[in-house]
């Protein structure tokens, strides 16, 4: 049953990072906005567990602030987070080096940093902070009808399907969402249909990522880090790595591409045994005294996920002007935000969906404003 008409301002699809902060830049300014969120939570491929007992939260998604992106700085510290470098040497609080000179020379973009209360307090702080922006979760977005300054977008769950209408619409889906055929779960259909979005989306690519954390009693692999941090393409699980300096007895082990493919090929149990195997290959541990220590694993299947379809967009040889397609406005109605619309090399970052957002949110006032000279004029 299709319920009553709701109008805003601007619809925002999808309530990832690239979506909130959107909704955030938008609201901040005055402007009413909605988001549309498929999933029962935000954060999209932002996925952090905090399973009771454990002493550090688990990330299945984004785990790593890569640098010193400002957006992330800004949330680190308007919200108190920590920021404990992966590299083994830094845990202080974000406060006290987010402002400083010295930091801004001292941290190129290869380091790492992890954020202590977890990756979800980001996307909980930009909401937080989206005073009035309004977000309808479990709201799965089917259809975009559209025209010049007006769009009406059809949103399904398990009990109703809804209407929203509004003058401009943000889309920021994931890649792989767009380059699954039309009428699949999770995909939308925009009616006038938008040729040129899908050949822009099927000249790009979305990579895969197996990520698995094991939750061991004890760290027993810290006599013996050296196989961490060393990527063996020719294994099962080309990474591990734990949450040192913290102190947990979590283990992930990460496998990107084709072999990730691979390997959950014949199903997330096989997959599981195959990533104990190779943990027991690489520490020499036998794999029925590792099964022993194993309290859990955690794990989450990007690929077949029907609202993400992949962990993140590369470009292929000749892309570029493929992702500046995606990424361009129609109309002044239709905007496009998500990491795969990132034509300045942070695709598949969480700070560059940040900063896609805010591009989106910043035109959209822009024209506001000018809307405003004019009828001032
Ligand atoms: C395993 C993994 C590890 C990663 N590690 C890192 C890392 O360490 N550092 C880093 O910077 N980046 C990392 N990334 C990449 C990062 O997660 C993404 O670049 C970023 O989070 C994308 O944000 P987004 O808003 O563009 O998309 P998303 O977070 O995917 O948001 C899109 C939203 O749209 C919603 N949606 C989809 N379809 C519909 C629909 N039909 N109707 C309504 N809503 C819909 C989705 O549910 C989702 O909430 C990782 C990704 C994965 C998968």
């Amino acid at each position: 049953m299709k319920s009553g008409l709701i109008v805003d301002d601007v619809l925002i699809i999808g309530a990832g990072a690239a979506g909130l902060a959107a909704a955030r830049a938008l609201s901040l300014a005055g402007v009413a906005v909605r988001i549309l969120e498929a999933r029962e939570r935000i954060g999209g491929r932002v996925l952090t567990l905090h399973p009771s007992g454990a002493s550090l939260p688990v990330e299945l998604g984004v785990e790593f602030m890569h640098g010193r992106p400002r957006e992330l700085l800004e949330v680190f510290s308007a919200d108190g987070l920590h920021a404990i470098e992966s590299d083994f040497t830094n845990d202080r609080p974000f406060s006290e080096f987010s402002g400083s000179e010295t930091a801004a020379r001292t941290i190129p973009a290869c380091r790492s940093f992890r954020v202590r209360e977890g990756f979800d307090s980001v996307c909980e702080y930009l909401l937080r902070s989206a005073a009035g922006a309004r977000l309808n979760l479990k709201s799965i977005v089917t259809e975009v009808r559209w025209r010049p300054g007006r769009v009406a977008v059809l949103t399904r769950n398990a009990a109703s399907e809804r209407v929203f209408r509004a003058r401009r619409l943000i889309v920021t889906l994931p890649l792989g969402v767009f380059k699954a055929p039309i009428g699949t779960e999770g995909t939308v259909r925009f009616l006038p249909p938008l040729p040129e979005k899908q050949m822009a989306a099927s000249a790009l690519e979305m990579g895969n990522i197996f990520k698995i954390v094991f939750k061991f009693r004890e760290p027993f692999w810290r006599a013996q880090p050296r196989f961490m941090f060393e990527q063996a393409s020719s294994r099962a699980i080309q990474l591990w790595y734990d949450t040192f300096p913290l102190n947990s007895g979590l283990l992930t082990g990460l496998t990107a591409g084709p072999r990730a493919t691979a390997l959950l090929s014949n199903g997330r149990e096989h997959a599981v045994e195959q990533a104990l195997s190779c943990l027991a290959g690489v520490t020499g541990v036998g794999v029925d005294l590792l099964a022993e220590w194993l309290d859990c694993w955690y794990f989450h299947d990007w690929q077949s996920d029907p609202f993400s379809r992949g962990a993140f967009s590369y470009v292929v040889a000749g892309g570029l002007a493929e992702q500046k397609k995606l990424a361009a406005t129609l109309a002044d109605t239709l905007y496009f935000a998500g990491e795969a619309t990132h034509c300045e090399g942070l695709n598949g970052t969480v700070e560059g969906a940040i900063q896609t957002g805010q591009r989106a949110a910043q035109a959209i006032l822009e024209k506001l404003q000018l809307g405003a000279r004019r009828s001032a004029a």
